[in-house]
């Protein structure tokens, strides 16, 4: 990418849907991701808890970005993804990013990268994946997304990102803008979703079982909020049905107490059993259900230096 496109997009930012118009060559003053024109980063890890096919043979290099286009009140990367936190974030210059994500990638002989709560920094990851192929070779990069995003910046990913890993949350935008702060979330959601199907295809898998490109939409199960879960799952079968593959998610874990007293538990069987049920009887083929035991095992702490271990 030039450096006067990156220039002109992030002099007055409207890379996602809050369109803030922050100057953030010169700061992060103003725009609601609290977020410079840097390479503010969290931590660099390899990462093994994706989907099976996500994951490859040996993990998955991630970039954790600081800071987050959305607020969830319930998020489990709460240490790094509030706005208001500074503690860790670290500020890299390019080289330094693409030397450490080289010698992640060399020490566990993986060519996968993946970009974790990318959105505010789209056009950072285009320069990202350009200068890490320069200096490592052909990657398989994957960009795990909140979906809330603008479709006409998804585009800019074309010929950058090979598997697409969009969290669809909500059906309804009031449940947006309630738990995570936003507006109009479903509608750019699924319009970026969209795009992102576009872009990837249909998934394609490689010898060894691994996927190389598409898309798989996960969807986490809310305490008390069974009916968004069904409707979401409606929608992407009658959608886009087998195109994309399913990750329905259970691990919810209140590690924040919120004034909601939904979210101040984990989901019950019940909820659990309804919506798996709806999975199967919408007929979706392809995918990954996470058992309902899974609440306690992805909680990372982002203060270790290996935050999942
Ligand atoms: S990326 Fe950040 S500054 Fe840009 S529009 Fe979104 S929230 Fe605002």
């Amino acid at each position: 990418m030039k450096k006067s496109d990156f220039d002109r997009e992030l002099g007055s930012c409207k890379v996602c849907p809050h369109s803030c118009g922050t100057n953030r060559l010169v700061s992060a003053k103003g725009s609601f991701c609290n977020t410079d024109a840097g390479y503010n980063i969290s931590s660099i890890t390899l990462h093994r808890g994706e989907e099976p096919a996500v994951n490859g043979k040996n993990g998955v290099c991630n970039i954790f970005f600081s800071h987050c286009n959305i607020q969830c009140i319930y998020c489990q990367n709460y240490q790094i993804s509030k706005n208001s936190q500074t503690q860790l974030v670290r500020k890299y210059d390019l080289e330094s990013v693409v030397r450490e994500v080289v010698v992640c990638l060399k020490r566990h002989n993986t060519d996968r990268v993946g970009f974790v709560s990318p959105s505010h920094n789209l056009m950072q990851v285009i320069v990202l994946t350009e200068e890490i192929r320069k200096n490592f070779g052909d990657i398989i990069t994957i960009y795990n997304t909140n979906a809330y995003e603008k479709p006409e910046y998804i585009r800019k990913l074309k010929g950058y990102i090979n598997i697409f890993l969009p969290d669809f949350k909500y059906y309804y935008n009031e449940l947006g803008l309630k738990y995570s702060k936003v507006k109009n979330y479903f509608d750019y959601a699924s319009a970026s979703i969209d795009e992102m199907i576009k872009i990837a295809g249909e998934p394609v898998f490689g010898e060894n079982g691994f996927m190389q490109s598409g898309v798989i939409i996960r969807h986490l199960i809310l305490p008390g909020e069974v009916e968004n879960s069904l409707k979401v799952l409606h929608y992407i079968a009658n959608t886009w049905g087998n195109a994309v593959y399913l990750s329905l998610m259970a691990q919810y874990y209140p590690v924040l107490k919120v004034k909601y007293d939904n979210l101040n538990r984990k989901i019950t069987e019940d909820e659990y059993n309804a919506v798996v049920q709806k999975v199967f009887e919408l007929g979706f083929e392809n995918g990954w259900i996470q058992e309902l035991e899974s609440a306690e095992h992805y909680l990372p702490d982002f203060e270790k230096e290996m935050p999942f271990e």
